[in-house]
């Protein structure tokens, strides 16, 4: 079955899925994006993800170019073409196709809109659940404005990719004052020693993970004691457990932290049962 795509109005068969060279997502990376996690076919938390996505939007001035009722629309379509059972939808909207100018086109340019979904393996992800990742640690080299979801990824780009080459799943940012700030594609986690969670407030230096506001309502249902602040790499290695989370991982225990194992090397309690409750959580559409 051939994988399709939706851009701009149409459903299409991936091969024939493009977008024009001058679009300024292309060009600029003038653009933002979402991904949802598909769940038994159904949207996971979409009101939240349409929500930080008019957020974005809004603080880049690109024009809402879809109601949040019809991109819905569109979401399930391609969920449903695609057929979907446990994946994601991605969503990218960029400030549209004109000749290329660093300044904003001309008033009344349609942004461009693309969806695409995919199934993931669920045995997989469970699996690697169980087993937890490992992470490393690079300097925080973005803009300040990381709560925007722009699809301007380069620094996330090098840091996963440091990862990888490092046999790790994941790269943290660490700031200047040896914060982490969050992961290359997630929220970052640490539980101390005497059970308290700990992750960065939000503010413009992280992405406010819709999972990292899932997970605080599982936290205070399982009566978790939470500081929300910023934590030190030398808390992070002292940490009885660590974690991170987002939209395609729900909640992935970190096993070991540029190669010291976190706590006892397995993945943590706290981790787990907060895998295991998400959904209870999680709204569905
Ligand atoms: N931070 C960054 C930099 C991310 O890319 C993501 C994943 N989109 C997250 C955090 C987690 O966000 P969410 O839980 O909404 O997927």
């Amino acid at each position: 079955m051939s994988r399709i795509a939706y851009v701009n109005g149409r459903y299409l068969p991936l091969r024939d899925a493009s977008v024009n060279v001058e679009d300024r997502g292309y060009q600029f990376s003038d653009g933002v994006y979402e991904v949802c996690e598909v769940r038994g076919g159904k949207l996971i938390d979409e009101r939240r993800h349409m929500e930080r996505l008019r957020h974005s939007l809004g603080e880049l001035r690109i024009a809402i170019p879809m109601e949040p009722q019809a991109l819905s629309v569109v979401f399930h379509e391609v969920v449903r073409r695609n057929r979907i059972r446990w994946g994601i939808v991605y969503l990218q909207i960029t400030r549209g196709v004109s000749r290329r100018d660093h300044a904003f086109p001309p008033a009344g340019t349609r942004p461009s809109v693309v969806v695409t979904a995919r199934n993931m393996d669920f045995t997989a992800a469970e699996k690697l659940a169980g087993d937890g990742i490992a992470v490393i640690t690079v300097p925080e080299n973005r803009w300040e404005r990381v709560d925007i979801k722009s699809v301007s990824l380069l620094p996330n780009v090098l840091a996963k990719q440091a990862a990888r080459e490092q046999g790790a799943k994941e790269a943290w940012f660490v700031d200047k004052s040896g914060h982490v700030t969050e992961g290359s594609s997630s929220n970052a986690w640490i539980v101390t020693r005497d059970g308290k969670v700990i992750t960065r407030q939000v503010d413009h230096g992280i992405l406010k993970g819709i999972t990292r506001t899932v997970v605080l309502e599982v936290m205070a249902q399982q009566g978790l004691k939470l500081e929300e602040r910023a934590f030190t790499l030398e808390e992070a290695h002292a940490a009885r457990e660590a974690f991170v989370t987002s939209a395609s991982q729900i909640v992935m225990p970190v096993v070991r932290i540029d190669g010291r194992p976190v706590g006892n090397g397995a993945p943590g309690l706290i981790a787990s049962a907060l895998r295991r409750d998400f959904h209870q959580f999680a709204e569905q559409s």
